[in-house]
This record gives structure tokens, C-alpha cells and sequence, in this order.
């Protein structure tokens, strides 16, 4: 018998941001905007996330 193919499939894994210690699904859209701005520039500042 064959060994299957085994069906793993990966949902929606967790992206954390790179700038903060939020995953990027809680980031309201301001929040992505701050942290990619904060990305961009390699600033060290707070994110806003709440
Ligand atoms: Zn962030
Ligand atoms: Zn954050």
C-alpha cells in the first residue's frame, strides 16, 4: 500500500507583525498603516494597536 499524500492544510496561519507583537489580523486598518509606515521607515516607536 502506498504511503497517501498526506493532506495538511495550513489555514490562515498567523502572520505577527514585524514591528509589534500583533498578529497582523488584529491590526485595524490604521494599525497596518502605522505598523507598515513603522516597517518602511525602521522606526523604533510604539504600535497603536489597543
Ligand atoms: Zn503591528
Ligand atoms: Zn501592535
Amino acid at each position: 500500500m502506498p504511503m497517501a499524500e498526506p493532506l495538511i492544510v495550513v489555514v490562515d496561519p498567523v502572520v505577527t507583525c514585524d514591528v509589534c507583537p500583533h498578529p497582523w489580523q488584529e491590526h485595524d486598518r490604521l494599525g497596518v498603516r502605522y505598523c507598515t509606515a513603522t516597517v518602511a521607515a525602521a522606526l523604533a516607536r510604539r504600535c497603536i494597536c489597543s
